[in-house]
Formats: C-alpha cells, sequence, structure tokens
C-alpha cells in the first residue's frame, strides 16, 4: 500500500508557506538578521504560551539547557540528577558546565523521572551537599510526576530544570513546563512540536533573576552596553528568522497540537484489542504526543513487519545513556537502571505528525 514516513513535515509547511516567506522577505529587505522586534514578539509570546513572565530564545535545545545550568552556577563539583532514558544532551549539558551527571531510573508506565527513586537515591546518599539540580525530562509529550518532585526537590533544596524540549503545551493539573521548576528548557528542532526552519531553542522561567543571567550568558556576558561583558558567556541567540517562522507557527500550535491527541486517540482506539501497551496517561495531564510510543514483545520483529510494508518507524531511545559508549568512564553496568533498559528493548514509536490521517493510522495498526 502507501509509502508511510515517520513525520512529515511538508504538511504543516505548506499551510504556513505565504506567511513565513512574506516576513522573511521583510527581514531581508531590512538586513534584520540578529535581534529586534521578530525576537522579542516570540519571547514575549512563547512566555504568554507558557503561562510564564519570562521567555529567552538561544540556539538550541542543548544551549538551553547548557545555559540554565550556568545561570543556576551549577559547575566543577556539583553533581546533576536526570534520567538514563533521555536523548543525550539532556546529559551533555550537565557534563559540559563541568558538573557530573547521575541517573535515577524512570516509572514504568509513563517513561519518566520516578520520584520514588529519586527520593531513595536522595536517601541513601552520605552527603548530599554535592548535589545541586534535578532535570526531568517530559518525554515523549508528557510531563513528569511534577508535584512529587518538586516537593522531594524543596525538601533537598535541589534547583529544577525541566526538559521540556518534547512538551511544548504539555499540562498537569493546569500547570505548564517553566511553571513548576525553577526554568524549563524548549527545543524548535524542525521536527519538535514547535519547529524553527534550522536550529532553535528558548528557556522560560517565572525568576526575574534567572531571566537577566540567562540573556546576559546567551549574548557573550553582557547586558546593556555593546562591548562591557560581565562574566564570560555564550553566542547563542535565537536569529530574526528563525523567530519570525516561529512566531508565525505558535498562531497554529494548538490546533496541531490538538492534531496530535486526535491521532493518539485513533491509536488507541485501533489498538485496543493488540498486543502492544499503548501510552498511559498521567491524571489530570495534557499529552501533547511529540511521540506515540508503544511498548511490544517482540519489537524488532514489528519494526521489521512495518517496514517491509514501507512505514517508517523509530526508536527513542534504544540505548539508555549509561550504557553509551560516551559515558562508559561513569562506570555503570548493565542492569542498574532496569525499567530503562528493558524500556528500551520494547519502545516503538509510530508516525506521528498533525495532519497524518485516520485512514494511514488505521492501516499501520492493521499490522500491529
Ligand atoms: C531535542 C532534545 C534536546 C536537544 O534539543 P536541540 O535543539 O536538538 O539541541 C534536548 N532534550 C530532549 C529531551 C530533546 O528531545
Amino acid at each position: 500500500m502507501s509509502q508511510i514516513p515517520f513525520m512529515d513535515l511538508s504538511d504543516c509547511y505548506n499551510q504556513v508557506y505565504d506567511e513565513i516567506m512574506e516576513k522573511i522577505g521583510h527581514l531581508i529587505d531590512n538586513t534584520r538578521f540578529i535581534g529586534g522586534e521578530e525576537v522579542n514578539k516570540f519571547e514575549e509570546e512563547f512566555a504568554e504560551y507558557c503561562n510564564t513572565e519570562y521567555c529567552i530564545g538561544c540556539g538550541n535545545g542543548t544551549d538551553a539547557l547548557v545555559l540554565a545550568l550556568r545561570a543556576l552556577e551549577i559547575g566543577q563539583g556539583d553533581k546533576v540528577i536526570t534520567v538514563p532514558n533521555t536523548f543525550i544532551a539532556t546529559a551533555e549539558a550537565v557534563t559540559n558546565v563541568g558538573a557530573k551527571v547521575d541517573f535515577v531510573d524512570v516509572e514504568e508506565d509513563t517513561y519518566t523521572m520516578d520520584p520514588e527513586k529519586l527520593q531513595n537515591y536522595l536517601k541513601n546518599q552520605d552527603s548530599t551537599d554535592n548535589i545541586k539540580a534535578i532535570i526531568p525530562v517530559h518525554l515523549y509529550g508528557q510531563m513528569a510526576n511534577m508535584e512529587e518532585i518538586m516537593k522531594i526537590a524543596r525538601e533537598y533544596g535541589l534547583k529544577v530544570i525541566e526538559d521540556s524540549a518534547q512538551a511544548h503545551g504539555a499540562e498537569l493539573n493546569g500547570k505548564r513546563p517553566g511553571e513548576y521548576g525553577d526554568i524549563a528548557t524548549f527545543s524548535f528542532y524542525p521536527g519538535k512540536n514547535l519547529g524553527a526552519f534550522g536550529d532553535a531553542g528558548a528557556l522560560v522561567t517565572n525568576n526575574e533573576g534567572l531571566y537577566k543571567k540567562v540573556k546576559m550568558l546567551a549574548n557573550h556576558g553582557r547586558l546593556e552596553e555593546k562591548y562591557k561583558h560581565r562574566v564570560e558567556g555564550y553566542n547563542s541567540r535565537l536569529d530574526s528568522i528563525q523567530a519570525a517562522v516561529l512566531r508565525v507557527k505558535l498562531n497554529y500550535l494548538e490546533e496541531w497540537t490538538e492534531e496530535r491527541i486526535k491521532n493518539a486517540k485513533y491509536y488507541d482506539d485501533f489498538l485496543t484489542d493488540k498486543e502492544v501497551v499503548t501510552p498511559v496517561v498521567r491524571k489530570n495531564a495534557r499529552h501533547v504526543y511529540h511521540l506515540y510510543v508503544v511498548r511490544a514483545n517482540k519489537r524488532d520483529e514489528l519494526r521489521n513487519e512495518l517496514s517491509n510494508e514501507d512505514i517508517s518507524t523509530g526508536i527513542h531511545y534504544p540505548i539508555p545513556l549509561h550504557l553509551q559508549p560516551a559515558y562508559e568512564y561513569l562506570g555503570y553496568k548493565e542492569g542498574e537502571f532496569p525499567i530503562s533498559e528493558n524500556v528500551s528493548e520494547e519502545i516503538i514509536s509510530l508516525p506521528m505528525w498533525p495532519e497524518l490521517s485516520n485512514s494511514d493510522i488505521k492501516e499501520i495498526c492493521s499490522y500491529l
């Protein structure tokens, strides 16, 4: 039958093409490439979308994590806790500011940080003095159990960075990323729920001090005067063309998110009697389905079968971070984070994008 890609970005671009081209043309005519109104307006509008006071655009989602850690003054000698089943950027950022990364395992049903495991981890430390922050990851579009995670963070005086690269518009108890933690980081990589025409990222926060620090760090450590640098920072700015693209697309994001949710519902319904575990949504949560991930015992066979039918799928992620060659130096062994390890062998991400058709979903499910 028909070939079905894992993700199709062109459907959505066709809807916004003219609007975006006009804006880009305007920016080029005015040679307005860095900063300016498009960036300022996008930051205002994205902060509003997140229900937070402040937003700072930056180069990408990985930089956003680095900037958040630096703004929280985390570095050499500090330890930061995250989960093993995430994209490497989450852990990379910690190492890149000179701190040490450590992991706690995830919940069996939502694949997000398990507050109980976090609590036990902290209880079992001789000293928690060097543990400075936790980075829960709102994986696949669903927020981690932030109510419990925040309680533990407060008990131990830990900062919280919400890695929200996959969770634009996700909610838990009516709150969005950035409303629970000290700061939330976003990626606008083209395939994310809100995607630029290249690399881009942002941070949101309700903390004015953090906002000012991040803004300074992202622009070579300068605040107001052009060649006066308070600290050494980074060149990690959101450029005007990307901001213009994001502003246009932000107007459609809720509509597109509702389409994703509708598609997930179609999948859920078509898969009721199949031998796969469909996504579990937390109570009072809005899952925005960056990815629609199911669990299957014979994952690799299933993936091959789908591939034979010309249906593309993904695995997010096939190797937990503690078993990655890049983290061999941390000395973890197989079996240390059993849930992440088991999950990595059973998960498969099915095609998902807003305009994916009901008939395509039906066809995909017929092979499962
Ligand atoms: C995409 C992603 C990032 C990194 O974002 P980039 O914009 O690609 O740097 C970080 N964390 C998670 C969970 C992601 O999915």
